[in-house]
Parts: C-alpha cells; sequence; structure tokens
C-alpha cells in the first residue's frame, strides 16, 4: 500500500522561489564592491529566464558558464535549471585542449563568460563550432570585446528582457524531478575529463543534506562565503544551501588573494566559509591582522586537511578546519568532520585524531571499504584499508556521453580510486588516492599521511610527497617541501622532525626545497603535474 502523501517534486525552482519568497532583503554581495539581495537576484534570474527563450535556447540545452563566484552567475545557477536547461559551469583554469573538448562534448549552446576572463577562451572560438551565443558578464576588467555578431552583454540581455512572472515550480512534474540541472567535468588525470550531470531532485537532496544540523547545518543567521569555485563542484553546494536557508551569501569574485579574502571575511562578518587546503594555507600569515571573531564554522576539503593546518586555526581564531570528503561525482559532499559526544571527554590529542579523520558520512549517503583484489566488503574496524565505494541519492550513477562501466560496480556503488578505512563509529579516514600510495618493497606507504607529519613541522607551508622509481624496493618516497619565507630548516631537521612520526622505513629518501608546487584546476596540489615535472627535469 502506498502512502497518501503530496508526490510533490524536487526541484531548484523551489530554492529560487523560497529565497524571493522568504528571504528577499537578504544580502549577496560580490568582491566587496557590490551589495545586492535576493529579491534582485531572483529578479534577474527571471528576466534571464525569458532571455533565454528570446535566444533560442532549447529547454534541456546545455548553457555554459566561464565565471569567478560572482552574483550573476548566481543568477544563472537559479534561471538555467529553473528552466529546465542544464547549468554546465567550466573550470577557468583549464588548458585550451580540455576546454575544448568538454565545450564541444557538452555541446554547449551558449557561453556566459566574465569579461576579464574572455581572453582564455576566445582564443578557441573557432574549433567551439556548436556556442552560437558569447554573453559576456562585465566584471572589474576592462577587456576589450572582439567585434563579433554573437557577442552579447549580460546586463543590457537581462535588462531588455520581461520577468517571467508565473511560479517556476508550477511548471516541474514529479517526472521532472530526475531531469538534469547541471553538469561538471572532473579533472581528467587519465584520459579526457568525464562529465557528472546532476539532477534537479539530487541537487535538493544534497542541499538538504548539507542543511542537516550538525554538519555543516547552515542557518538563517550565517553569512557563507564559498571561496571554493562555483566552477567546481557547485562550490560545495553552498550557494544553493545557503538560499535555501536564507543564509546571506558573500562571493569573492575573482581574486583569491589572501588579503582580499580575509578583509571580505573581516568586513561582511563571516561566519561559514569553504575552501581547500591551499587556499587556507595561504592565509595563515595573515590571520592575525583580521578580525574574524564572527567565524564559527570553516570548511575544508579536496584534498586532505592537513590535522597542523587545523590546529593552528582552532589555536589562532578559535576556529578549526572541519574536513569534509567528496568527489564531483558525489555532488560533491560525502562526508563532514568533528567530534560527537563521545569524544567529548577525550584527552586533546585523540580529539585532534577525530578532527583529522574525513568524518562521518551525511545522510543518506552509504560508505563501504573492499578488499582491492577480491572486492569482498572489509570490516568497519578502524584499522582494515581498501577501496572507498559510495551509494546514495546524491551519487553519480554514470558519466555523461560515455562508457562509465569501469567505474561503478555490479551492484551500483562508485568506485572512488581512494583508499581508506571506515571504523565501528562511521568514521572514515583517507589513506591515500589509490594511484598516490607508494610501494616500497612490497609495503605501502600513504603520501598523505607521510605529508601531514612533514606539514606539521612549523616551518612547512606546503608539502607533496611522490614515489620515485627504486631499483631495490620498487618505489621509494621524495618530498617536495615550500618553506616560509626566510627559514633555514634543513633537510635533516625536517627527517629529525618525522623520525618518532613514522616508520623509519617511511622516511623520504629525499628532500628536496622548491619554491612552489603545481596546483591542479581547482587549487589542488597536482602529483600529476609534479610527476611530470620531475620526470622531465622541468621544475
Ligand atoms: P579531481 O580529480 O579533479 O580532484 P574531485 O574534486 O572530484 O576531482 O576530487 C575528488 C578526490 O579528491 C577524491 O576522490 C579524493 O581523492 C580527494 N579528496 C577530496 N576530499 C578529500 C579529503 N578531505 N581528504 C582527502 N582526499 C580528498
Amino acid at each position: 500500500m502506498d502512502g497518501l502523501m503530496q508526490p510533490r517534486p524536487l526541484t531548484i525552482a523551489h530554492v529560487l522561489e523560497r529565497a524571493e519568497r522568504l528571504f528577499a532583503h537578504k544580502h549577496v554581495s560580490t568582491a566587496g564592491t557590490e551589495r545586492s539581495t535576493y529579491a534582485d537576484v531572483a529578479g534577474n534570474a527571471r528576466r534571464l529566464a525569458t532571455a533565454l527563450a528570446d535566444l533560442g535556447v532549447p529547454v534541456g540545452a546545455r548553457v555554459a558558464t566561464f565565471a569567478a563566484n560572482t552574483r550573476r552567475h548566481l543568477e544563472l545557477y537559479l534561471a538555467v535549471p529553473a528552466t529546465k536547461r542544464v547549468l554546465h559551469s567550466v573550470n577557468i583554469r583549464l588548458s585550451a585542449e580540455h576546454l575544448e573538448y568538454i565545450v564541444n562534448h557538452a555541446e554547449d549552446d551558449v557561453v556566459f563568460v566574465d569579461r576579464g576572463l574572455l581572453p582564455r577562451i576566445w582564443p578557441s572560438v573557432d574549433r567551439l563550432p556548436l556556442v552560437r551565443h558569447w554573453v559576456v558578464l562585465p566584471d572589474d576588467s576592462d577587456t576589450a570585446l572582439p567585434e563579433d555578431s554573437r557577442i552579447l552583454d549580460y546586463d543590457e540581455l537581462v535588462a531588455s528582457a520581461d520577468p517571467f512572472t508565473g511560479s517556476f515550480e508550477d511548471t516541474f512534474t514529479l517526472a521532472d524531478e530526475n531531469l538534469a540541472s547541471g553538469l561538471c567535468y572532473t579533472s581528467g588525470t587519465t584520459g579526457p575529463p568525464k562529465g557528472v550531470l546532476y539532477s534537479h531532485r539530487s541537487t535538493v537532496l544534497h542541499t538538504l543534506g548539507t542543511l542537516a544540523a550538525g554538519l555543516i547545518g547552515l542557518t538563517e543567521t550565517d553569512v557563507v562565503m564559498p571561496i571554493v569555485p562555483m566552477f567546481h563542484a557547485n562550490a560545495w553546494g553552498l550557494p544553493y544551501g545557503a538560499m535555501m536557508a536564507g543564509a546571506a551569501l558573500v562571493l569573492p569574485g575573482r581574486s583569491s588573494e589572501p588579503g582580499h579574502l580575509l578583509r571580505l571575511m573581516a568586513a561582511e562578518r563571516v561566519t561559514v566559509a569553504g575552501a581547500v587546503p591551499t587556499v587556507w594555507t595561504s592565509l595563515v600569515p595573515q590571520l592575525r591582522d583580521h578580525d574574524l571573531r564572527a567565524t564559527r564554522f570553516l570548511l575544508g576539503g579536496g584534498s586532505a586537511v592537513p590535522s597542523a593546518l587545523s590546529e593552528t586555526y582552532r589555536t589562532t581564531i578559535g576556529v578549526p578546519i572541519t574536513h569534509s570528503w567528496g568527489m564531483t561525482e558525489i555532488s560533491p559532499v560525502g562526508t563532514i568532520g568533528g567530534t560527537r559526544t563521545q569524544h567529548h571527554d577525550a584527552i586533546p590529542t585523540e580529539q585532534v585524531a577525530v578532527r583529522a579523520a574525513q568524518g562521518q558520512p551525511l545522510p543518506l549517503v552509504n560508505l563501504r571499504v573492499v578488499d582491492v583484489d577480491t572486492g569482498g566488503e572489509l570490516a568497519r574496524d578502524g584499522h582494515s584499508v581498501g577501496e572507498l565505494q559510495v551509494a546514495g541519492p546524491w551519487v553519480a550513477s554514470g558519466y555523461f556521453h560515455v562508457d562509465s562501466r569501469g567505474s561503478f560496480t555490479d551492484d551500483g556503488w562508485l568506485r572512488t580510486g581512494d583508499l581508506a578505512t571506515i571504523d565501528a563509529e562511521g568514521y572514515l579516514r583517507i589513506v591515500d588516492r589509490l594511484k598516490d600510495l607508494i610501494k616500497s618493497g612490497g609495503e605501502w606507504i600513504s603520501s598523505v599521511e607521510l605529508e601531514g607529519a612533514i606539514a606539521s613541522h612549523p616551518d612547512v607551508v606546503e608539502v607533496a610527497v611522490i614515489g620515485r622509481p627504486d631499483p631495490r624496493w620498487a618505489e621509494r618516497p621524495v618530498a617536495y617541501v615550500v618553506l616560509r619565507d626566510g627559514s633555514t630548516t634543513t633537510a635533516d631537521d625536517l627527517l629529525r622532525h618525522l623520525t618518532p612520526m613514522v616508520a623509519t622505513w617511511w622516511l623520504p629518501d629525499e628532500v628536496v626545497f622548491v619554491p612552489a608546487l603545481p596546483k591542479t584546476g581547482t587549487g589542488k596540489l597536482s602529483k600529476a603535474a609534479l610527476r611530470d615535472s620531475v620526470t622531465t627535469g622541468r621544475r
């Protein structure tokens, strides 16, 4: 017997209309230079809806954005899916080759591009034959615009369109909740990038999951700053989450300069912010120069947050960096770290160890670790290391228009490529990416654990450990380290620092000091690029 409840669809149209109805006066500010409200954002989204139809962009078409975190980008986040088109947020730091592949593979019909970013994509225009319109989003740049009839101005387009006055939500039926709403490509470390196609239903459930109290738990009193780019997995769901909760939004614009980010956090009294560890690391030297007393929650993920980094924040501003693990394929948030009641009486070092874990799965997310060779499920004992697999209503079931069989198990779980343990309380700890693990003499060394230990030295700013081919041991670890300015720390000092923390055979064969480490398009350390530069001698 079925329940007798209303079969209402879960849609992003609801997020838009809820913010408009309940939180019209709440602020959205961009880069510290522009202030608007959810009423303004929703009003522009309503005009944009008509403009998209006037441009002849079909329902279901992919609408690309090539843009920083700004109010206009937020309007696209709403108008595109609310009109049943698909928002394809393109990573602005891709190589031309990947960029062209992605835009062509997605068959983007129109591209909305920040004026200052146009020079990065326009040279590819002749190789992007399917794009019919290029809509330029004004920003603080005065980049010259090419003479080309395909180029339109966003503000003029929006101003000249009539607003859609009906209810977007009412245009959706239950069958529509599974319509695609967003498309994000994961960076292709092996092979071309792969598209993850979110649905309205998965996005709304993910939004609710991240709103769960005790996890990220956004509320109306929060001021939320997604530093993580809006082109990277929906900025971890923070923009939709903030709108659903009625929290104010602070969008940092294009600059990720530490002083700019910290000034914004202080001036806007930001309570919640999310960024990858390399960004949190970059803010450390100036942390004490800004009033961050409003901050209550900092989210870090995308790669492991070294415990020492989180502790620096806790001791300096009173708020640790809460760990989150996720993937583009998981919308992207899978787990949230932090302690639970049973840890409250634990000694401080144990609490630090719990906070270092990637944390517990969000409601509706299921995790398991399996034996890499046999595929058999391993014990949840905190020790058994295996490949992490994940299932849930906001986890991908396949990639867009490519054969995805190898990425999923026969029973439909996503194979993450991460090695992990799960303990008896359900806490996930990522040991390493399968491809980054170092195999020395038949035993495994976790590059992540070694990096965390090296990063606990006060003079270390950034570190990446990779394996070097070795005739005797197969592979041996080598650490690439960026020291803080003026440091006189030597390789021997670092090895002495490491000795009490790791097994002797884990100690790196060499410590190489470098001025900087290569980053991926999303700001994470790129071990692939580091390996390339080491093997080609270009560093
Ligand atoms: P990309 O492959 O472009 O980095 P994603 O952003 O989807 O794509 O990255 C997902 C991967 O990032 C995960 O599979 C995992 O290896 C890593 N990752 C994400 N969050 C964490 C974390 N908190 N700790 C360790 N690794 C993480």
